[in-house]
């Protein structure tokens, strides 16, 4: 039942000599208020208080009044349509994103910075709207005895439903409303200004819901992948790091003849919030492959690179032979590759599964053989090498994340090849394999260095001393040392 009784319907009309006389009506009461109160006119400026207008900024007053009350009727009975459809069911729909959002209702301050927008904006979201319905109630009688504005004022009330759709001006010729000009405009400014800030505010809320799995702009990539026909279908979110998300998804056709796109991918999405990644920047900033280009870059380009570079060391592993994904494409931030698992489900990670003494030792032998091969075949030291980046599946190790993995010859390179080390021997040592050699053994296997210390800290001061050395070379000669890789100078970078 409508709240505001039943509509009496009024013909509208409105004249050039309507407006005129109008006009003329303002300018003489102007005239007259002025000559009354000269002060009062000066100071009122604000669309709330006002000496020249009282009449109009009731009628304002009263707009806002009636649209707060629309909207949270409205609202209401969105809540009661998502309640008869959710039912009790498990998954719900929610309607929030039709909600009405009000700038009165709003508490969030940050959104009103975008009201600046609009240079000549009657309504500043910070004025307090304590007052309306006494200031309303007091002077709207005012409204209807001036009779000039009556039919001017029905014929914008009229005018209100050449709004957008979705701004309720509820039944305003029903209840005979009159907007004088003033008001209507900045109604019409309002309605407006109203309906990109719904937008926004809504754009927003995807934005904190997408924590978990991605914003528009990633959705957009992973959209058109699927619409060219690359992937087949998205099945759902695999995990959630802090630096990443992986997906999986059911490969489709390739648009070239040559490549094959595998059956099921993995889908890695490097996650553009920044913060994650400073603890990294020491990875990248000294990896000379990159220097250059690292001081030049903004952080959404940073991000790009570390899928870059993932993308590029998964194919020089893949050239080595190393279990591991195969790469299908890269985009931004966005690094599909081949899924290691089978039928939507990820192969366990080492920690994860319970292997047999006999697999255990096997993957142990298998994972030395590995970072042997890693270091002296693709010039790569692993750099976060444990139990929790290498899958176990088809009886064999596969290597896994290595978006972080640097050069030999990184300025910090040996000291995490020791920290993969320590990591293996560890958890193959716990895992009861005896023949697991310690880490500083490990080290000097996959290394081909022979380094002698007995203790660990020794060890690793030999280790910082290596890279120093290393480093002053480059300073001096302004290249490489040879002595890591065991022949002749790293092969240099190129892309
Ligand atoms: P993060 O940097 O977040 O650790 P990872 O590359 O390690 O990123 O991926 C996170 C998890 O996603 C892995 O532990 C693994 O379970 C799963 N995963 C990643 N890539 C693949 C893949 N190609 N096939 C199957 N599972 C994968
Ligand atoms: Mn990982």
């Amino acid at each position: 039942q409508c709240p505001w009784g039943a509509p009496n319907t009024t013909s509208i009309s409105c004249s050039l000599a309507d407006v005129m006389s109008e006009q003329l009506a303002k300018e003489l009461q102007l005239e007259e208020e002025n000559a009354a109160f000269p002060e009062a006119v000066a100071v009122a400026e604000g669309p709330f208080i006002t000496g020249e207008n009282i009449d109009t900024s009731s009628d304002l007053m009263l707009a806002q009044m009636l649209q707060m009350e629309f909207d949270r009727e409205y609202d209401a009975q969105l809540r009661r349509e998502e309640k008869k459809i959710n039912g009790d069911s498990k998954v719900s729909i929610s309607f929030e994103n039709y909600r009405k959002v009000h700038p009165y209702d709003s508490d969030s301050s940050e959104d009103e910075v975008d009201w600046q927008d609009t240079r000549h904006d009657p309504y500043r979201a910070d004025k307090p709207t304590t007052t309306p319905r006494k200031g309303f109630i007091g002077k709207g009688k005012d409204i209807t005895t001036k009779h000039d504005e009556v039919v001017c004022g029905r014929k914008n009330t009229a005018r209100m439903e050449n709004f957008a759709p979705e701004f309720q001006v509820g039944d305003g010729i029903g209840m005979d409303l009159k907007l004088s000009n003033q008001v209507f405009n900045a109604l019409k400014q309002h309605a407006y200004s109203e309906e990109r800030r719904s937008a926004r505010l809504h754009e927003k809320k995807e934005h904190s819901t997408a924590e978990k799995a991605v914003d528009p702009k990633t959705r957009l990539l992973l959209y058109k992948m699927v619409n060219a026909g690359m992937l087949e279908t998205i099945t759902g979110c695999i995990s959630t790091g802090k630096e990443s998300v992986v997906f999986h998804a059911y490969g489709g056709k390739s648009a070239t003849e040559d490549k094959v796109i595998p059956p099921e991918c993995a889908i890695k999405v490097f996650k553009t919030t920044l913060n994650e990644f400073k603890n990294r920047d020491k990875y990248i900033k000294d990896d000379y492959r990159f220097k250059d280009r690292f001081s030049k870059l903004n952080p959404r380009k940073i991000i790009r690179m570390w899928a870059e570079k993932e993308m590029h060391n998964l194919t020089r592993m893949q050239n080595a032979g190393i279990p591991c994904p195969q790469v299908v494409i890269l985009k931004k931030h966005v690094l599909v590759m081949s899924f290691i698992g089978q039928d939507q489900v990820p192969a366990p990670k080492l920690k994860d599964v319970t292997l047999s003494s006999e697999d255990m030792k096997k993957a142990y032998y298998q994972i030395l053989n590995m970072m042997q091969q890693l270091y002296k075949e693709c010039n790569l030291v692993h750099a976060d090498l444990s139990e929790y980046n290498m899958l176990w599946h088809d009886g064999k190790v596969w290597l896994i994340d290595v978006s972080q993995s640097v050069e030999p010859t990184h300025p910090h390179g040996l000291e995490f090849l020791f920290r993969d080390c320590r990591n293996v021997s560890q958890f193959f040592q716990k895992g009861g394999v005896a023949e697991a050699l310690n880490e500083r053994e490990l080290f000097n296997a996959v290394s081909g260095l022979n380094i002698t210390a007995e203790n660990e800290v020794d060890f690793q001061a030999e280790i910082e001393a290596l890279e120093k050395m290393n480093e002053d070379h480059v300073q001096n000669h302004g290249k490489k040392l040879s002595m890591f890789s065991g022949d002749g100078d790293p092969p240099i970078y190129d892309e």
